[in-house]
């Protein structure tokens, strides 16, 4: 029997996800545990990687379970790492196996954005310094919203990217920037 990191007692079962990938799945609190060993045989069945989809419809109930996990196959303390890609969550690795926790729904959020045959990359730093680079950009469009109000901010984005298009770039910032018209 092995100890969910959550609840810290025994009595994880293992089953098969009616993706067919096998888990060792806990009752009480909803988590899963992904061997590398299965991961991987799952993803080289599974075929090629989907793409990922950009917006979902579906809201998931995931409550994180913020203490301290330790990898109910070698006893390790496991790492958080945000998925990002739209996901606010973290998913929990164990450096010293590859087996990966994910409390409950974060699967079945996963896989709606098809980022389930994806996890394991999750882990690397190309996929941090993204997640990185995301959470600055939300932090700046925050600051900037907060600012300039919802509606300018709008309007302000929208002037943006059609200059941004535009082949006459300078000249329509310098346009916008310029209290007097007549000056070119
Ligand atoms: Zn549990
Ligand atoms: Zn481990």
């Amino acid at each position: 029997m092995t100890k969910c990191p959550v609840c810290k007692r025994q009595g994880m079962t293992r089953v098969a996800t009616g993706d067919g990938l096998s888990v060792l799945a806990c009752d009480a609190c909803g988590g899963q545990w992904l061997s590398r060993k299965d991961y991987e045989a799952w993803l080289s069945a599974h075929g090629e990687t989907l793409p990922e989809k950009a917006y979902s419809e579906v809201k998931f109930d995931i409550e994180d379970v913020h203490d301290a996990k330790v990898c109910p196959d070698c006893s390790r303390f496991l790492l958080k790492y945000r998925v990002g890609h739209g996901l606010d969550f973290y998913v929990d690795h164990c450096g010293s196996c590859g087996g990966v926790w994910l409390d409950k729904h974060e699967w079945n959020a996963l896989k709606d954005k098809n980022l389930h045959d994806e996890i394991h990359r999750v882990f690397s730093t190309h996929w941090q310094a993204d997640v990185r680079k995301e959470q600055m950009s939300d932090c700046l469009d925050s600051v900037y919203r907060s600012r300039f109000g919802e509606k300018d901010y709008e309007m302000a984005r929208q002037v943006r990217s059609w200059i941004q298009a535009s082949e006459d770039r300078d000249a329509l910032i310098r346009f916008l920037a310029d209290d007097d018209p007549y000056a070119v």
